[in-house]
């Protein structure tokens, strides 16, 4: 039987909630399925790790990941700590550590589910965006000097390789390639930021003459929030930098109903390294331990995982199954809803093993 190796690292807040049960409903998943299974080893690390020995995660943290085909990641954040250090200290140190350089983000919205967007028909969202993950807006460069004089200054400075765009336009060219529509829109501010935007374009350019059979086009980042908005039916697969994609894909969130049902995957795509697949959201300190977080991005995540693990016909099976919960409108508050974190749970495992499709 097939076998993949799954680190779990459930971290903090709701994480600690949603990481189980994702892994009740993969548990349920591989008995139906019964041709694979999932090793899954838990890490206990995070927050509470960190006020017991001082770090978010041991020193050969990355080492001891390495031999995984997979990450499932919850969230972290703590009240008492700073947001830098938990965030560094664990999820980016991942991302970074094992050049997860693409974040790929499906939006979609569920049956049974109402997005903002007033009339909006049904399928007329169905996007993938696709974030650069490692450099760009995000990568640190900068500093402040004169503290607190008249005179002071601060940079953010950007940075943007050909190495790492030419990659991540790949990545995006791909997928955009692997979907019916074959559309891929490059979003930049190449009209305000002359040197790194520009540079994106004739990249983008390019990559472009590799893929023959994907339209694409350019767009601005302000434009682009607007169009998500007021045409949202034209949009298929997005590719941005570190920050214009973090903004328009929370956008997307919303638009697909809550920030609760958006999954994400940090691939290397290179696969030298474990991927990891989470929640977009965080540790939700507002509602941890009620059992009222929505689940279903921790589940839909898990479809990408499986997908990436090379396990197609569960990812589809997991899918069915969460579609099916959503149209019987077993919905948490944050969608309306009155069912508990449980329910969402039982109504998925119910209609995997109620599945009998033929894959
Ligand atoms: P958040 O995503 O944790 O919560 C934002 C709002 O959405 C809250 O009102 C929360 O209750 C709600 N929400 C989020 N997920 C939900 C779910 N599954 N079901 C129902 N409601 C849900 O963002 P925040 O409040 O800005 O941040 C809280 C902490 O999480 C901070 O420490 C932040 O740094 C951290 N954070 C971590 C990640 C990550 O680990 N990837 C991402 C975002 C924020
Ligand atoms: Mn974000």
């Amino acid at each position: 039987m097939r076998t993949h190796k799954i680190a779990a690292i459930p971290g903090d807040g709701i994480g600690q909630e949603v990481i189980p049960a994702g892994l009740a409903v993969l548990r349920a998943l591989t008995e139906r399925a019964g041709d694979f299974r999932l090793d899954v080893t838990e890490f206990p690390w995070g927050s509470d790790y960190y006020r017991a020995n001082g770090r978010m995660m041991p020193e050969d943290g990355l080492d001891q990941l390495k031999r995984f085909d997979a990450i499932y990641f919850g969230a972290v954040g703590d009240p008492h700590l700073p947001d830098d250090l938990t965030l560094w200290g664990l999820r980016l140190a991942i991302c970074q550590g094992f050049d997860q350089f693409a974040n790929i983000r499906p939006t979609r919205v569920l049956p049974g589910l109402e997005s903002p967007l007033r009339g909006l028909a049904p399928g007329a969202i169905d996007w993938v965006i696709v974030r650069e993950n490692s450099e760009g807006e995000y990568a640190g460069h900068g500093g402040r000097a004169h503290r607190g004089h008249a005179i002071e200054v601060a940079t953010e400075t950007s940075i943007f390789t050909r190495a790492g765009v030419e990659r991540i336009m790949r990545a995006a060219f791909a997928i955009a390639a692997s979907r019916p529509r074959k559309l891929l829109t490059v979003v930049t501010k190449s009209n305000a930021q002359r040197h790194g935007m520009v540079f994106w374009d004739e990249v983008a350019a390019k990559v472009a003459e590799d893929f023959p059979e994907v339209r694409w086009e350019k767009e601005l980042v302000d434009a682009m929030a607007a169009r998500m908005v007021r045409k949202p039916a034209g949009i298929d697969t997005v590719v941005a930098t570190n920050l214009h994609a973090d903004i328009l894909s929370d956008l997307a969130g919303a638009l697909a109903g809550s920030l609760g049902v958006a999954p994400t995957a940090n691939l290397d795509p290179t696969r030298q390294y474990p991927s990891m697949f989470e929640p977009i959201h965080g540790s939700a300190f507002d509602i941890m331990g009620q059992g009222v977080a929505n689940p279903i991005a921790t589940f839909w995540t898990a479809c990408m995982m499986l997908e990436h693990l090379g396990e197609g016909a569960g990812a589809r099976r997991l899918m069915r199954a969460i579609e099916a919960a959503t149209a019987q409108g077993v919905l948490t508050a944050d969608l309306g809803g009155t069912a508990r974190m449980d329910d969402v749970t039982e109504a998925v495992i119910a209609a995997i093993r109620g599945d009998n499709a033929p894959d």
